[in-house]
């Protein structure tokens, strides 16, 4: 592994390895104003995924939780004011579309499933040209992937929780007879 230029914390390549661009690709896309979404609704979305991707602070070993209002990619450490992005080492990585349209894909893929999220899909709603739109659908597939093992876990929770003087009989019992 070579050594990061921002090397204060971990920055996993792989990633952006899989998201198939290098930084230099992607451009700044300006959000049009005239589109009919909610973008605090969306953004609160994105920030709820990147708060599964916790940042830490090499000084002070504590959590990165101080924004900068006016640099929505960073985060910044409250005790030292050490800064940090908030999108590396995440699906986001790189990312220069506005944040809350993450959210948007995010959320429209749990409203279409069964159904796919296309890019196509992506690009007619957020006006993105095909290749950021495809690359936002990319993003939510990672997404996917690297949480599924977390987003198990949470639907365990909640099934236990709802079931909770319910059990299920031993693993390999014969359930013909309780089926009745
Ligand atoms: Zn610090």
């Amino acid at each position: 592994m070579g050594t990061e230029r921002e090397g204060s914390y971990h920055v996993s390549s792989s990633f952006r390895t899989q998201i198939g661009h290098s930084e230099l690709e992607e451009e700044e896309t300006q959000c049009d104003p005239s589109l009919p979404y909610n973008p605090e609704f969306f953004q609160g979305i994105t920030d709820a995924v990147l708060s599964l991707y916790p940042k830490r602070c090499p000084h002070c070993d504590i959590v990165l939780t101080s924004r900068v209002s006016t640099r929505p990619h960073v985060i910044r450490c409250s005790r030292c004011h050490h800064m940090a992005s908030r999108l590396a080492a995440t699906p986001l990585e790189n990312m220069r579309v506005p944040q809350w349209m993450f959210g948007w894909c995010v959320r429209e893929s749990v409203v279409l499933h069964p159904r796919v999220l296309t890019a196509v899909h992506i690009q007619r709603s957020l006006g993105l040209n095909a290749k950021a739109a495809y690359r936002m659908k990319r993003r939510v597939q990672l997404l996917a992937s690297d949480q599924m093992v977390r987003v198990k876990t949470l639907i365990r929770n909640e099934l236990e929780k709802s079931f909770r003087d319910y059990r299920l009989p031993p693993e390999g019992t014969d359930l013909t007879a309780i089926r009745k």
